[in-house]
């Protein structure tokens, strides 16, 4: 695969990651978006090959048994994730940057695999109350699938060292300038 550089945002559930990482993508454009598969179904506002591509099990399978992924995880029990290595050859092939927006466990090993070639971003919001709350206000989710995102962002938590960037997001606009200070500076 031909070699760029790499930009990996990752956090707990509801910190605002991906909020940031589509606002670095209209503020930088030599960096884009690495469109993930998942077999989750859409969000009424989401889109297919926009926001995700959106895969039965059976075709997710079997993109990983013919190798067509870069990495994946089983994010949520029976939910996979995966980056497709068609979606970074693409855009490095292309001259550009990638950048992914993946779970704590695909991008701590993303990073081991990219070194230095890589950015790898830890964005944490102050507290677990703070993410309850704003994964209530997101309304997507049902009472159960809050309870299991929660959880999981208190396990998430503990990756953080793993990363080279902890960014605490108290206010967005902050946050997001912050985050364009330190990938301009990666990207340089
Ligand atoms: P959501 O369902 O909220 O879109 O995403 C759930 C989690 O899966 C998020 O942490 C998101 O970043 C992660 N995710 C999305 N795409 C990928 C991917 O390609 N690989 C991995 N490992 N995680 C992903």
């Amino acid at each position: 695969m031909s070699q760029g550089k790499a930009v990996i945002f990752c956090a707990p559930s509801g910190a605002g990651k991906t909020t940031i990482v589509r606002e670095l993508v209209k503020r930088l454009p030599e960096l884009k978006f690495s469109i993930s598969a998942t077999t989750r179904p859409p969000r009424p506002e989401e889109e297919n090959g926009k926001d995700y591509f959106f895969l039965s099990k059976e075709e997710f399978e079997k993109k990983e048994a013919d190798g067509e992924l870069f990495e994946w995880q089983e994010v949520y029990k029976g939910t996979y994730y995966g980056t497709l290595k068609s979606e970074v050859e693409r855009i490095w092939m292309a001259g550009n940057q990638v950048i992914f927006d993946i779970d704590v466990v695909g991008g701590s090993n993303l990073k081991k695999r990219l070194g230095d070639q890589s950015l790898a971003i830890f964005v944490n919001a102050e507290s677990v109350d703070v993410l309850r709350e704003r994964l209530t206000k997101r309304n997507t989710e049902t009472p159960e699938s809050l309870e299991k995102r929660i959880n999981k962002a208190v396990e998430e938590m503990a990756f953080e060292p793993k990363f080279d960037y902890t960014l605490i997001n108290r206010d967005l606009q902050e946050a997001i300038s912050e985050a364009e200070r330190v990938v301009k500076a990666f990207l340089k």
